[in-house]
């Protein structure tokens, strides 16, 4: 993406023409205007797990607070974490995780360096580090893996949305676990007593939590690992499969490849990043996007050329 020679400096010119169709369908074909994976009924029922789980623990958080088991502003903030993780799993689920469509043209960098080659399924050009997912039936620019639990894959279009998803359900469990193992080995009084069926819940509740726990810390780990290297999950087990994992040319994510440009308050929200260079993280172009930064650029050397020409004048 090109700069904008107008306005203040260091803003870039952002091609925010919808290329996308405006259908309400809902797939994960080039033409539905939804993006959701209706192709995985499994993944759908592990879709509303995760909203039922994290539903039950803000549900027996609420009840401890009720009864005097914990204080009302730690099951406001366990309450706030809960609504985050869910809003993040909502954005995962629901964005096109980097669907490479028809139209994809490779970059101009990549038609200079680059070996090209196509998906044999989808018919379409495939970037570097994209994926055929048979799920999404889509190849999936920079896949990390297919989550059943988000019912979507994982790629550089939701990496961000999935990231927060895990610190979020991973605060959520450490909290918990330290609420409640602060009221079991150290509350004394009456008040943390628990009734029979409040004891039962409890004790789903930790399991849960431990579960959760060791669950998105690997994940966590795992993420952190492509971001430091550049390499996905799947790209990784491939690697380690064919024993060249030390062979890589290993670089790490830029931090704005993946939260974008805007302020950094906007990192630990589920908003949609806007990206640098949006085709260098795609890893693909389309000719109508080709095409506006070409006529932009023009204008610019045009400008450029009539300011040079008053210059000239004026000497
Ligand atoms: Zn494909
Ligand atoms: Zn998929």
């Amino acid at each position: 993406m090109i700069r904008e020679d107008e306005g203040p400096s260091g803003q870039y010119y952002r091609d925010d023409f919808n290329d996308h169709p405006g259908r309400c369908s809902a797939g994960t074909t080039d033409e539905d205007g939804i993006w959701l994976n209706q192709n995985d009924g499994a993944g759908t029922i592990m879709c509303i797990m995760v909203w039922i789980l994290l539903g039950y623990s803000c549900l027996t958080i609420t009840l401890l607070a009720q009864t005097g088991g914990i204080s009302v502003y730690q099951s406001f903030i366990y309450t706030i974490l809960v609504t985050m993780a869910l809003a993040c799993h909502v954005k995962t689920t629901l964005s096109d995780p980097g669907s490479v469509p028809a139209s994809a043209v490779p970059t101009e960098a990549q038609r200079k360096y680059d070996k090209l080659s196509m998906c044999s399924q989808c018919q379409t050009y495939k970037p570097p580090l994209s994926h055929h997912c048979r799920i999404c039936n889509r190849c999936i620019s920079k896949m990390d893996h297919h989550c059943p639990w988000m019912n979507n894959c994982v790629g550089a279009g939701n990496l961000k949305h999935f990231f927060l998803f895990l610190v979020y359900t991973w605060s959520c469990s450490v909290y918990c676990l330290v609420l409640l193992g602060w009221n079991y080995f150290f509350c004394a009084s009456d008040d943390c007593e628990f009734n029979m069926v409040l004891t039962q819940l409890v004790r789903i509740m930790t399991l849960l939590c431990i579960g959760s726990f060791l669950f998105t810390s690997s994940m966590i780990m795992n993420v952190v690992y492509g971001f430091m290297t550049g390499v996905g999950t799947i790209d990784r087990l491939k690697k380690k499969a064919t024993n060249t994992i030390n062979d890589s040319m290993e670089e790490p994510l830029r931090m704005i490849d993946i939260f974008g440009i805007g302020p950094w308050y906007t990192w630990p929200f589920p908003v949609d990043a806007i990206f640098e260079d949006y085709d260098l993280v795609m890893g693909f172009s389309t000719p109508q996007r080709l095409l506006r930064e070409q006529i932009l650029r023009e204008r610019q050397d045009e400008k450029l050329q009539q300011q040079q020409g008053v210059n000239i004048g004026s000497v």
